[in-house]
């Protein structure tokens, strides 16, 4: 029989890529803005490409591109008549993704994300929301996903309305916050905190994901390790951010001049980005410190996941192309160079 989520985080670390949305956009699928992922139907198969290139690099995980599909970010488009369509394809294209590698042993799981109509001091909003969560709880779990995470949520409150409409339907939960400038929701929780009442209310997993770097995501996650019992995810984006711009929502980079509005969110992060051994070197802290669900989110691609998927012992398909720098032309050692390519400094 199948393992479930907790079954396999209890036997060491999985590996959870995500950054769909971004990385959509930089092909030239969603527009950046909006970010809705209108690719799973006009480009199905592009979003099948990606989850092959997640799964080959080592991702345990095969993500449903659900995330910012929801009736709120359709309706800013538009295209709310879309909704059902949009998430059913989304859900069958990762089942059918992972389908293909039947001997990996891959889950599949739904998505749930910030609603962004959430308004505590707004009672409207609050029964919008629980339906929003609710409606697309109940795709996924038609779908027969193996769990369903709840991520990149930054209030504490609108956490547990996703946390609920997931376990009322019986599903394991992953209760993933992302965490603004301030190190607190916007309650003004500290993560530990909101992560530990996540856990009290039934969450599986608890952790935290998006807006932050691995440093940054870091700092805050060694605090959630320590508060909760559950197993505990860190998805950070593979960008550089620091203490004086710990989110990448809003972030310089000092070494260009010609961003417009100065701010390189969302378009503009090339230079922050992290190389594959910055991301490794975070996978392995997360697994020293029993940090098991680790995965990476908006700013992905699949050299990053391979590298994380390698440095905590797993043997992903796409190791076969590792680098091998014996041979390269002028770094190599390889006897069947030519010398003379190697005297030179390029
Ligand atoms: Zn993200």
């Amino acid at each position: 029989m199948k393992k479930d989520l907790i079954s396999r985080l209890n036997e060491g670390p999985i590996i959870c890529a995500e950054g769909y949305l971004f990385a959509m956009e930089r092909r030239g699928y969603l527009s950046a803005g909006a970010f809705v992922p209108e690719v799973v139907l006009e480009h199905p198969e592009v979003v099948t490409q990606l989850h092959r290139e997640f799964i080959r690099a080592g991702s345990d995980v095969v993500q449903a591109f659900t995330y910012y599909g929801h009736r709120e970010k359709l309706r800013i488009i538009g295209k709310e008549h879309l909704l059902e369509s949009l998430q059913k394809n989304a859900l069958q294209i990762a089942k059918d993704a992972a389908n293909e590698y039947k001997n990996l042993d891959l889950m599949v799981c739904g998505d749930v994300a910030n609603t962004n109509i959430y308004d505590p001091n707004d009672k409207q909003s609050i029964i919008e929301c629980q339906k929003m969560y609710e409606e697309q709880v109940a795709w996924a779990k038609e779908a027969g996903v193996d769990f369903i995470v709840a991520e990149t949520i930054n209030w504490t409150d609108e956490m547990k309305i996703a946390l609920k409409a997931i376990k009322d339907e019986g599903m394991i939960a992953v209760a993933n916050f992302a965490i603004p400038r301030g190190d607190k929701t916007r309650e003004g929780h500290a993560p530990e905190d909101a992560c530990k009442m996540m856990e009290d209310l039934g969450a599986d997993v608890v952790g935290l994901n998006c807006y932050r770097g691995p440093d940054m995501t870091m700092k805050l996650l060694n605090k959630v390790r320590d508060k909760v019992s559950c197993h505990v995810a860190g998805l950070p984006v593979p960008y550089r951010t620091t203490e004086e711009e710990p989110g990448f929502l809003n972030i310089s980079d000092d070494g260009c001049n010609c961003i417009p509005g100065d701010n390189a969110f969302p378009v503009a992060l090339d230079n922050l980005l992290c190389n594959r051994f910055e991301m490794a070197k975070f996978a392995t802290d997360c697994m020293e410190k029993n940090i098991n669900f680790i995965g990476i989110c908006c700013g992905a691609e699949a050299h990053h996941v391979r590298q994380m998927s390698v440095a905590v012992g797993k043997r992903p398909i796409s190791m076969k192309y590792m680098p091998d720098m014996k041979k390269h032309f002028h770094h190599g050692t390889d006897e069947t160079l030519k010398q003379v390519n190697k005297e030179f400094t390029p």
